[in-house]
């Protein structure tokens, strides 16, 4: 299944050629992804206000095309401020060394995530699946309560603990022009002993999650759920396919 963009997503993968950065709602973009950057990457979303937030930062290979589609949409990378990583996986962590390197931003994610991208962790952060390294990183903050608040001006960012996928996974959102947009990465998994996921978690999770009756999804790997009808379904659909409902 896919969201309301993923028919554009395939159409554009048969053609092999790649997307434009989309504006989702004002302030907020999608700017690689499996069709925008790289199939290898996870979705990278930036929210622009007085300063620059990535949400993930793609597998790596993709770090120039994701900073020209900074500057496609008419922003400047160098108020890049935050990378916020939703999970240690290789495919949302994987540009944030030479990201970093360029442009120096703060790098979030939550403790339990955090040693697995210090240490370079081939099995936690997956890397050996895509044929790759992951070289050691420090991270500036971590993320250790069920709930942690960044204000932007006048706005919040709310950073969820939202374990299952991995221990430290986090789901994030933010209420902005009447609507609630829930940025949530591998919520759908997969669930795996490798990873450290919990099923357990991620039921408690998931619950959460639809509790917060956002109106706008901006997943992982599938592309943007546009109604709350479309986002509960879609979430849901996952309970049911794990059997927690
Ligand atoms: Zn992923
Ligand atoms: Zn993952």
């Amino acid at each position: 299944m896919g969201g309301v963009y993923s028919g554009r997503f395939s159409r554009a993968k048969e053609k092999g050629n790649y997307l434009k950065p989309i504006e989702l709602i004002d302030n907020i973009f999608i700017l690689g992804g499996p069709e925008i950057t790289d199939s290898r990457d996870g979705c990278v979303y930036l929210i622009s206000l007085e300063e620059l937030i990535l949400i993930d930062s793609g597998a790596g290979w993709s770090v120039d095309k994701i900073i020209r589609n900074i500057e496609k949409i008419g922003l400047d990378p160098k108020n890049l401020s935050k990378i916020l990583l939703t999970h240690c996986h290789i495919d949302h962590i994987g540009g944030v060394p030479e990201i970093k390197r360029r442009f120096r931003p703060k790098i979030y994610i939550h403790a339990l995530d955090a040693p697995a991208v210090e240490k370079g962790d081939p099995a936690l952060t997956a890397s050996t699946w895509y044929q790759t390294q992951f070289p050691p990183t420090p991270v500036d903050v971590k993320f250790n309560f069920s709930e942690e608040v960044l204000s932007v001006g006048e706005k919040k960012i709310v950073c969820l603990h939202t374990p299952g996928h991995t221990p430290g996974s986090i789901c994030i959102y933010l209420d902005l022009n009447g609507k609630r947009i829930l940025f949530a990465q591998d919520l759908h998994g997969p669930l795996l002993d490798e990873f450290g996921s919990s099923l357990e978690d991620w039921d408690h999770s998931t619950r959460k999650l639809l509790e917060l009756d956002a109106d706008i999804l901006c997943e992982g790997h599938f592309g943007i759920y546009k109604t709350k009808k479309d986002v509960g379904d879609y979430i849901h659909s996952y309970r049911r396919q794990y059997g927690v409902e």
